[in-house]
């Protein structure tokens, strides 16, 4: 066992082209691993610093020899990382801090060459070093999975069947785990960015039809690395690289958890008992690797701006509380067949305990009750089997199944009127070169811009639509460039290639930028023009589907009371 602190970094970006035309000033410095912070309110009062493992500057530019690049984040976080995966250890990585900040930026990037996260970088080289392979006796296979976590509801971000919200359980072996989340077979780097990119069309369609804003949503990324020595498997590492704990306020449960982790370290008390992990499904699901069996790192990601110096200090003083996290991580050796073996005691243990007390029927009675927040153990032995026959799945199996929920998920997208590629594939970042299409546009920049809608014959008469924030009644021919908003949380741009191409020639001998045309330009638009402010109306049915939701699970769990009563009451 090997006890280590949560690896800690931090992170300030760029100013953005919004906080360039404002003036916006740079409220941090840093040196070496310290980081401070200014108050542009009391610029005489003391600068506040903190020292992490790592601290980032990317506020300037390749040019300047203290910048941090995304390489060079992945040289320092993910490199380490992955040597632990291949150890045999848990590895989680996530990134904390408040809406644009830049977390996506640092677990994800983007495609353009040398801005690729870590997630990419990391699973290059996962590929990389498996096919330096020289050892016959030993092999490897890799899977994927991807949820996002939104109003404590789990959603499958790569199976399409599955609808609504997963199951968060507890197993007396596995820990808290999430039930019936597909788990995707991958022989190859293109693979996953396929898988992440599809997942992410998902979450935009999802997102963008039940009006949720980003900011409340988190995504995991969960890679199992399993390798194999001969036919009897002797190790297998789990890795988790997680993203998206999208924090705005101090008093979320991951900031909750990580003080209590925190102040059990600092203080010797060593009573887990009182860490509020089960208050979210997030903290509840990354338990192990919040102060358990992993190896984790943490990135803060900053936002420079002096109006944002309150929220700033709030994620430097978490950071700061996290460093004393302490981990026991220990090497994942022979888990599986391990675990089938401790699985199948585990059922004969439950069959034998429910025979005996001639309650059988209790199995499955249990088994049907659905309800989505993570709830004490309550697992039955089918369920056990079910992870025993998951575990026994061949390689091959994997294979067949990942490849026949593709294509569902293709053909659902295609279903959906999202664009489906010239060679039949509905994956991948393309732009049609001829045809005139809709994309996308989002408040979150990940979830910006991956749809591509060709436009049909048909409109609906008296549909609400706006173009360039003016609302029209009739027919009008849309150019390169136009925003298109349809009811009020459909954003789209409007693109035609050859217009574009021409613009392109013309401009490009004047050197100018403009503002970019995106989510927030179409919003400034609509609300100059129209007086309706579209963020505002998104937070209004989100608190109602939040207070929804809140009687929904109080009335789950009251049931769920009830059940426990009259079950003690049988017994
Ligand atoms: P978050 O995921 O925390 O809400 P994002 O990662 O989406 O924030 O970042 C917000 C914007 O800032 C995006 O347009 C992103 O490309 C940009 N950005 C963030 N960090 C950097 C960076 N280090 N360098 C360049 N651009 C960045
Ligand atoms: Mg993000």
């Amino acid at each position: 066992m090997a006890s280590s602190s949560v690896k800690v970094a931090v992170r300030v970006r760029p100013f953005n082209s919004r906080e360039m035309n404002r003036g916006a000033k740079c409220v941090i410095q840093m040196q070496d691993k310290s980081t401070c912070i200014i108050n542009p309110k009391q610029p005489k009062e003391a600068p506040k610093n903190f020292t992490f493992d790592y601290s980032y500057w990317s506020h300037s530019s390749e040019e300047d020899p203290s910048f941090a690049s995304q390489r060079k984040v992945y040289q320092d976080i993910g490199e380490e990382m992955l040597l632990h995966a291949f150890e045999g250890y848990n590895v989680c990585i996530f990134a904390y801090g408040q809406t644009g900040a830049g977390k996506s930026y640092t677990m994800m990037g983007k495609q353009d060459p040398g801005q690729q996260g870590i997630i990419p970088q990391m699973c290059e080289d996962l590929f990389r070093q498996t096919a330096d392979n020289t050892d016959p006796d030993l092999s490897f296979s890799v899977e994927v999975s991807y949820m996002e976590i939104y109003c404590e509801r789990v959603r499958d971000l790569l199976n399409p069947k599955s609808r609504g919200a997963l199951r968060v359980r507890e197993h007396p072996i596995m820990g808290p785990y999430v039930e019936d989340l597909s788990k995707m077979a991958v022989t190859n780097y293109s693979d996953i960015a396929d898988l992440m990119d599809t997942g992410n069309k998902a979450r935009t369609v999802a997102a963008t039809n039940m009006n949720e804003t980003s900011s409340r949503s988190h995504a995991v990324f969960t890679i199992l690395f399993t390798q194999r020595r001969h036919d009897n498997m002797t190790s297998l590492d789990t890795e988790k690289v997680c993203e998206g704990a999208n924090i705005n306020k101090s008093l979320t449960t991951l900031g909750k958890v990580i003080s209590a982790l925190a102040d059990m370290h600092g203080s010797k008390k060593r009573r887990s008992d009182f860490i509020p992990y089960r208050d979210s499904v997030l903290t509840w699901l990354l338990r192990e690797n919040l102060g358990g069996n992993s190896r984790t790192a943490m990135i803060a990601a900053l936002s420079p701006a002096d109006i944002n110096y309150e929220e700033i200090l709030s994620t430097l003083r978490y950071a700061d509380r996290a460093k004393q996290i302490k981990c026991n991580a220990v090497i994942n050796e022979d888990p599986n067949a391990r675990l089938v073996r401790e699985l199948k005691e585990e059922v004969n243990r439950l069959k034998e305990l429910l025979l005996s007390q001639g309650l059988s029927n209790l199995i499955t009675a249990s088994g049907k009750y659905t309800h989505t927040h993570a709830n004490p153990p309550n697992i039955n032995s089918q369920e056990t089997e079910k992870i025993i026959a998951e575990l026994n799945e061949t390689w091959e199996e994997k294979l067949r199944k990942t490849d026949s929920i593709r294509q569902e998920r293709e053909a659902l997208l295609a279903e959906m009127g999202v664009s489906v590629k010239e060679d039949g594939g509905t994956v991948g970042v393309f732009s049609p070169k001829r045809t005139p299409h809709l994309v996308n546009l989002n408040e979150d920049p990940l979830m910006s811009e991956c749809l591509i809608y060709y436009i049909k014959d048909g409109p609906l008469v008296g549909a609400e639509t706006y173009v360039n924030g003016k609302r029209i009644t009739d027919g009008v021919v849309l150019k390169q460039g136009n925003r298109i908003v349809m009811g009020k949380n459909h954003v789209f741009r409007f693109n035609h290639p050859e217009q574009a191409r021409l613009e392109r020639e013309r401009s490009a001998t004047q050197e100018q930028q403009g503002e970019p045309v995106d989510w927030s330009y179409a919003q400034k638009e609509l609300l100059e023009k129209q007086g309706i402010d579209i963020k505002q109306e998104m937070e209004k049915r989100l608190q109602d589907l939040e207070s929804q939701y809140r009687k929904e699970k109080e009335e789950a769990d009251q049931i769920l009371e009830q059940q426990r009563l009259v079950r003690k009451d049988t017994v």
